[in-house]
């Protein structure tokens, strides 16, 4: 007899095989002393220029995408998902696109199998924020949580965007799929879904810090081991072009870009002077590396 979460293994592991001709998946890792830091690939997303440069000046984007070598890839980015793995915990951050996001993505079941992780083994599912990208994968082809036995977290401030009857009223038209779907997995998760506030210590080694713009409550984390330490960005430094390049330009993929590029100048500033190794969701890679700082703007240094 064929199971159901069997039957859901095996549709993804296919489509993974068959879009990405065998390719199974790509995992960056780094050893943080008693915690292990793996980041998993759940494929990319397929946008549309209008979501990622909307009114910005063209001619000022393409010198940007052509020095930066972005110009061929800047509208697929790649979707990194982030493993934390220290005493007993197995932390996700964010949980993919899902099986009915965008053909491209939603691979991280694959991802997690050849990681020899089971969605059973998952103790906790951390979220960055409530986009499709980060929130949709929760639930399976039935509606039913991916991670049984996971306590899932979010942001107490994104939660409550997410989860107000106003906001689907509010958002902007090509946002309002975003707003249903969050809402959607928001009810069907319930009291599985618990709320932290900035600068808590949700997990031993793992402290939020609310990064806000590209969502109200966006929130990144700073993960510690014994020996090392990882700045989780999430999407609020969304991609190594445009942003490490003018990071002060307002992102049209920002719900308040005013906001998303004040915190986007403060990040680069903390991390290249604390020369910290960063994780970003959508940055090349596997999204783990250096932020550097480069004359008056910013390098992406994967080594
Ligand atoms: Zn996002």
């Amino acid at each position: 007899m064929v199971t159901r979460r069997g039957f859901v293994g095996q549709t993804a592991f296919l489509g993974f095989t068959l879009l990405n001709g065998g390719r199974l998946w790509s995992a960056t890792e780094t050893d943080l002393g008693d915690a292990m830091i793996t980041t998993l690939s759940d494929g990319h997303l397929s946008l549309p220029e209008s979501f990622l440069f909307g009114d910005l000046d063209r001619d000022a984007v393409e010198r940007v995408l052509g020095e930066t070598g972005a110009s061929a890839r800047a509208l697929e980015p790649p979707c990194n998902l982030t493993l934390f793995r220290a005493n007993g915990a197995v932390v996700l951050f964010d949980a993919g696109s899902g099986p009915s996001f965008m053909p491209s993505a939603g691979k991280l079941p694959a991802a997690l199998n050849a990681a020899g992780v089971s969605a059973e083994d998952v103790t906790h599912v951390v979220f960055t924020h409530a986009h499709p990208d980060h929130l949709w994968g929760v639930l399976d082809d039935f509606d039913e949580p991916v991670f049984a036995n996971a306590q899932h977290l979010m942001g107490g401030d994104e939660l409550a965007y997410w989860s107000s009857p106003d906001t689907l009223e509010t958002i902007s038209p090509e946002r309002q799929s975003f707003a249903a779907g969050a809402a959607r997995r928001i009810e069907i998760l319930g009291d599985r879904l618990a709320t932290f506030d900035d600068a808590e210590r949700i997990i031993p080694g793992i402290t939020s810090v609310m990064t806000p713009g590209h969502t109200p409550g966006h929130m990144s984390f700073e993960i510690a081991g014994d020996t090392g330490r990882v700045f989780l960005i999430g999407d609020a430094i969304g991609n190594d072009h445009v942003a490490f390049a003018h990071p002060e330009w307002h992102a049209p993929a920002d719900q308040d870009p005013e906001t998303g590029a004040r915190t986007r100048l403060a990040l680069f500033e903390r991390l290249t002077e604390d020369d910290v190794q960063a994780v970003g969701f959508h940055l090349p890679s596997g999204g783990l590396g250096r932020i550097v700082r480069s004359g008056d703007r910013f390098d992406w240094d994967a080594g």
